[in-house]
């Protein structure tokens, strides 16, 4: 999916303006490579027209290029669609009860003990429940996972009633004091109606505080028709997406989100027991963009850069007015933007460039104290400065009448380029003959 939203996404780029036109080919890529991440097409349709829409009512900064502002723009939507901040789970209640449900294979016996841990981390008793009654093996399983992280496993493996065992659970947990109780429970290869009675048994028997619907990633749309299932019988609390280590594709986290309308809460991102993380949306739609850090610095740049600022730099510039106040606003404008050097490490391909040299905001303390140290009109009119006006800036601010007249002269030549390019906007200038 990264790639072909970076190649939609390049599309844009050196484009003046988000129009219609210029979007509406990379809205297209933009779908078509959601849809090949599993995102259901109703799903991926309505993502993108949402994306559309605000594209096209942004205004655009002069220093943030369409594409990156784009780019923003799918990030915000994608994060807002996976549920804008993390949801924590519920566990409140004496004890609190978690009922874990999913195919076989989804993951359920794993993460069960990987959250069993978790709990435990912060201090709380846990009882983990075999309520799997159909595999002799799955008993065995649970028990090794709750040995590896040190939390009770409660079974009865002559009992084959899954809603008995887990009402004795509850019973034997309150007994002992637990203050949370995990309900590992069976999975059938695919949504059959005795397992979906049984676990609607189950829930009813134990009124759980939080019941997490546990599904594989890598299976892609089915994983959406698997929730819908699940959530019409048992209306569940939260999702936990599995197998993220592998080459899972996002759609399940957007498609899923969108269908049932629960949160992810956690995603489980490999076999071993710390392979648990809360689910933060944005971070899943950085992973789908695959863009890191270009979203910080356009973020940076938007904040950083007063649009009103720039047109009235932009109106100095075309009349010829640029004066040494106007660099010298300018220069604060790009130091707000945060330490030079971060934000060219931040435009890609740029972090190596840039990895040895010494650029930092320091860099520009000379050139402030010198402009500071002129007057309004020396400012305003650098023409006027003569040998004795130079004399007193230099002294004034700490440096050699060089830096001075060093400064003089670059900031002549930027009046010259400007003044130039006017020319050229305004047609008056022919291009040089080359012939
Ligand atoms: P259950 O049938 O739903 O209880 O699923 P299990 O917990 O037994 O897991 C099925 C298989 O998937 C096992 O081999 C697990 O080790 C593996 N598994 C579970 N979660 C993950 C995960 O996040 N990443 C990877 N790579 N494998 C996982
Ligand atoms: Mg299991």
């Amino acid at each position: 999916l990264s790639t072909k939203l970076t190649s939609a996404m390049r599309t844009l780029k050196g484009k003046g303006s988000i129009t219609d036109v210029n979007v509406a080919s990379t809205i297209k890529e933009i779908r078509r490579a959601l849809m090949d991440a599993d995102v259901n097409y109703k799903v991926a349709k309505e993502i993108t027209d949402n994306i559309k829409d605000q594209a096209l009512g942004q205004k655009i900064l002069i220093a943030v290029e369409p594409g990156q502002l784009l780019v923003k723009i799918v990030h915000e939507e994608l994060t807002k669609l996976m549920g804008g901040e993390k949801q924590e789970i519920n566990l409140k209640g004496d004890p609190a009860i978690v009922l874990i449900a999913g195919l076989q294979g989804s993951g359920k016996t794993t993460f069960s003990g990987k959250l069993a841990q978790h709990i435990k981390k912060s201090g709380r008793q846990v009882l983990l429940v075999a309520c799997d009654i159909y595999r002799p093996a799955a008993i065995d399983q649970l028990k090794v996972l709750g040995e590896q992280v040190g939390v009770e496993v409660y079974a009865e493996p002559e009992n084959k009633n899954a809603v008995s065992i887990a009402s004795n659970a509850l019973e034997y947990a309150k007994k002992m004091g637990k203050k949370v109780v995990i309900v590992d429970t069976a999975g059938r290869l695919a949504v059959d109606e005795a397992m979906m009675a049984e676990i609607e048994e189950v829930k009813k028997a134990i009124r759980p505080t939080e019941t997490l619907f546990v599904v594989d990633s890598m299976t892609g749309q089915d994983a959406v028709n698997t929730a819908k299932t699940f959530n019409d019988r048992l209306n569940f609390d939260g999702v936990v997406l599995t197998k993220l280590d592998g080459d899972s594709r996002g759609g399940a986290a957007l498609s899923i989100r969108q269908v049932v309308e629960k949160p992810i809460k956690f995603i489980s991102t490999g076999e071993k027991m710390e392979a648990l993380d809360q689910f933060y949306p944005d971070r899943m739609a950085n992973r789908i963009l695959g863009m890191g850090d270009v979203l910080s610095l356009v973020e940076r740049a938007q904040q950083a850069f007063d649009e009103e600022e720039a047109a009235r730099l932009n109106k100095k510039i075309r009349q010829n007015n640029f004066t040494f106040e106007d660099f010298y606003t300018q220069l604060q404008q790009i130091k707000k933007m945060g330490n030079i050097k971060d934000l060219m490490g931040m435009v890609p391909g740029m972090g190596q460039a840039v990895k040895d040299v010494d650029i930092s905001n320091d860099s520009f303390k000379p050139i402030e104290a010198i402009i500071q140290s002129m007057t309004k009109k020396e400012k305003e009119n650098p023409d006027i400065l003569n040998s004795s006006r130079k004399n007193r800036i230099a002294t004034g601010s700490g440096t050699s009448i060089q830096q001075v007249n060093n400064l003089l002269k670059q900031f002549e030549d930027m009046r010259k380029m400007m003044r130039m390019m006017n020319k050229v906007q305004d047609g008056k200038m022919k291009m040089p003959n080359l012939g």
